[in-house]
């Protein structure tokens, strides 16, 4: 009699329908989740002659993080005189896979073209995202640069005939014997779905939003902190690791799962490029390297009294992120003098007087002899002001499901479970203990696109 296992429990197969067993697979390919990792996968699926593909995307609209996402991709491209091997050496600094940073950073110089080739328009300039440690950044340049990936990746999936299928999220994964051969997903009205596909891909994000399971790993991250997909507690934040358990369930290793990301994001800040802000303690004072990475920002920020900090920039800055929102709501508001500055952040006028003045004639010489900083794009000098507190959100986790160089997803010991795929966030052992500004998304696309190609070839 053949076996089947449904989250870790044994199930004959007599429980399915009779029929359900001897069939083909209705599907080529199945995708769990879609955001930019699924969405990337299904495209690349079709692109490599699967035919039939679906998508199962528990929330009612595509787009999952990368949707909210401001845009900054990281792209191995020439004219700053970077190269893949750079940023592949960056990332195995901060503890990354070097099979995997080598990936990555190799398949990063091919996104722009190909998103291009979806309706993606690019800004032509390279930038450095905050947080990122060179200008190998790019983006749409609008407010809105996951908005735009979403609804090109999605465009794309549509016209290539993938379905999608909203509001279906997928429980757990079917096996025969050592091979995925399925997904069971719950239908609007609870039912169980059996759905089998000769490729499973798990691409369900993250499980920042996920508290008993981030505080697993990380005790001390309880409740009181919110992700920056949802500062509010109130929209909903779809990153509760599912596909991470699912996997788990049936044998596959994790990596780096007590390795999670805080950033400031919900908050004063209106740039996504390092250089043309500067960050201020409660006493009116620099603290770091505004250009920092984002685990030196995080450890500086938990050391200021009240672990918050004030983002400032002027009227010169090119603003994104969002600053409309953040205006209307009044966590960005503007100042049309120092002295009206300082009074409505509460510090002394004189500290943040001499705070600018220091500040601006550093940045003119492009030399910060207090923290280190290297990216200046402007004095902070011309009014108004925008100004607005920050504190720590939980941005995004970076442990997650073993997976090697072709997105298949690893037992512990290494060996490969046939079937099963896992890419962009959902996976772990990429970045190590810190994702650097822009490589996200360039990890869900790229390897989204790696296991939709892989998953095809099986
Ligand atoms: C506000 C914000 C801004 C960011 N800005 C940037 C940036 O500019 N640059 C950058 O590099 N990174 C950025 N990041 C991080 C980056 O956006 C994410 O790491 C990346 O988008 C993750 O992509 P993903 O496809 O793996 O997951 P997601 O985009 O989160 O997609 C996962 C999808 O799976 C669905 N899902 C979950 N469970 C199930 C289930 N059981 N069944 C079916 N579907 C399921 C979810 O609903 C979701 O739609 C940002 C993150 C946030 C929150």
């Amino acid at each position: 009699m053949q076996r089947r296992d449904f989250l870790g429990l044994t199930f004959l197969s007599a429980v399915l329908p009779p029929a359900f067993a001897a069939e083909e697979p209705a599907w080529d390919v199945i995708v769990a989740g879609a955001g930019g990792a699924g969405l990337a996968a299904a495209v690349s699926a079709a692109e490599a002659g699967a035919r039939r593909i679906v998508v199962f995307e528990k929330a009612a609209v595509v787009g999952g993080h990368t949707i909210l996402a401001s845009g900054s991709v990281s792209v191995a491209a020439g004219s700053s005189g970077d190269s893949a091997a750079e940023m592949a050496a960056e990332i195995v600094a901060s503890g990354g896979d070097p099979v995997l940073a080598d990936t990555l950073a190799r398949e990063s110089a091919a996104l722009p073209v190909w998103l291009a080739g979806m309706g993606v328009r690019w800004e032509p300039r390279l930038f450095r995202a905050v947080g990122s440690l060179a200008a190998r950044n790019m983006s749409t340049g609008s407010m809105r640069g996951g908005f735009e990936y979403v609804q090109a990746l999605n465009a794309r999936a549509r016209a290539l005939g993938v379905e999608i299928r909203l509001c279906e999220p997928v429980r757990s994964l079917m096996t025969d014997e050592d091979c995925v051969t399925g997904v069971v997903t719950a239908g609007s009205d609870g039912t169980e779905r059996f759905h089998r596909g000769r490729a499973v891909i798990l691409a369900t994000g993250g499980f920042g939003a996920n508290v008993p399971m981030r505080r697993r790993w990380r005790p001390e991250l309880d409740a009181t902190y919110r992700t920056t997909a949802d500062p509010t507690g109130m929209l909903g934040d779809g990153a509760t690791g599912d596909g991470i358990d699912m996997a788990a369930a049936i044998g596959a290793g994790l990596a780096d799962m007590d390795a999670m990301q805080l950033i400031p994001y919900n908050g004063g800040r209106v740039l996504d490029y390092a250089g043309g802000e500067i960050w201020l303690n409660a006493e009116g004072r620099r603290f770091v390297s505004e250009d920092a990475d984002f685990r030196d920002i995080q450890t500086a920020i938990e050391h200021q009294p009240g672990r918050m900090m004030w983002a400032l920039t002027d009227a010169k800055s090119r603003k994104g992120a969002g600053i409309g929102a953040k205006m209307a709501s009044g966590i960005v508001k503007t100042a049309d003098s120092i002295e009206a500055l300082a009074r409505a952040m509460e510090v002394s006028e004189d500290v943040l007087r001499s705070t600018l003045e220091r500040y601006n004639g550093m940045a003119t010489d492009k030399r910060d002899l207090d923290f280190g900083r290297t990216a200046f794009t402007q004095t902070i000098d011309t009014p108004p002001f925008y100004f607005g507190i920050e504190r720590l959100g939980i941005h995004m986790t970076l442990g997650g499901i073993t997976v090697d160089e072709r997105a298949r997803v690893l037992r512990p010991d290494g060996r490969i479970i046939p079937g099963l795929y896992a890419a962009g966030e959902t996976a772990g052992g990429i970045h190590g203990r810190n994702r650097l500004g822009g490589n996200a998304l360039t990890e869900a696309f790229v390897f989204g696109r790696i296991a939709g190609t892989e998953a095809a070839k099986y």
